[in-house]
């Protein structure tokens, strides 16, 4: 299996033709190897029982945690249910945390997404939809791809266009490096079907910036 391969062309992570032939434990034994070559590089004593063990951790946290969104046999399995009410009306779900890593830098990406939909015949379980970002989040990402991503298989599996994806984050390689900016934050938003009426965007935004305690 290659990458999502319900989506097209530069929505895609890429991807090693090769990527999940070895198995997760494979990989987190090269990835121990390399990483403890960089730590000696940069002149750490691994013998220290502080760093002996840093590699391992590493790469267990590399393949296990933070990027095991690249793998599309973790995606989460989102059932979907009739639409029973025939609730038609914006349906939004908000304040989803963003933990991700940006590719260029392989810097945590910290924030936020706000995803809204108008159910045709199916829905989901609304914590479906926070895995679902959750897994897209958890690879090497750049947020416009993110965006766009979470929107596409959102559109495929709940079987309407009508659907919405704002990500608001701050970018450790913007904040803590480089330019070191601490108070920007990134804010993209990807839309389809409806939410192409500035009516409708505009009835959605105003349902997120109503804030819970
Ligand atoms: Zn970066």
């Amino acid at each position: 299996m290659m990458g999502d391969s319900h989506i097209s062309g530069a929505t895609e992570t890429p991807l090693r033709a090769d990527a999940f032939e070895k198995s997760d434990d494979a990989k987190i034994e090269r990835i121990q190897h390399h990483f403890s070559e960089i730590m000696k590089e940069l002149g750490l004593d691994l013998t220290d029982d502080s760093l002996s063990g840093t590699p391992y951790r590493v790469a267990k946290m590399y393949v296990k945690e933070l990027f095991y969104g690249l793998n599309p046999k973790n995606r989460p399995k989102v059932s979907t249910f009739d639409n029973k009410y025939e609730y038609q009306k914006i349906l939004v779900e908000q304040n989803i945390t963003i933990d991700s890593a940006c590719e260029h830098h392989f810097l945590p990406i910290v924030g936020n997404a706000h995803v809204g939909y108008i159910p045709k015949d199916k829905v989901v379980g609304l914590s479906k939809l926070n895995r679902l970002v959750d897994y897209y989040a958890h690879r090497p990402q750049v947020q416009e791809r993110l965006c766009l991503q979470i929107l596409r298989d959102l559109q495929k599996t709940l079987g309407t266009e009508d659907v919405i994806v704002v990500v608001n984050a701050k970018h450790l390689c913007v904040s803590s490096r480089g330019i070191k900016d601490k108070s920007s934050f990134t804010t993209t938003v990807e839309f389809g079907g409806q939410f192409a009426d500035p009516m409708i965007r505009k009835e959605f935004f105003d349902m997120v910036s109503f804030q819970l305690d």
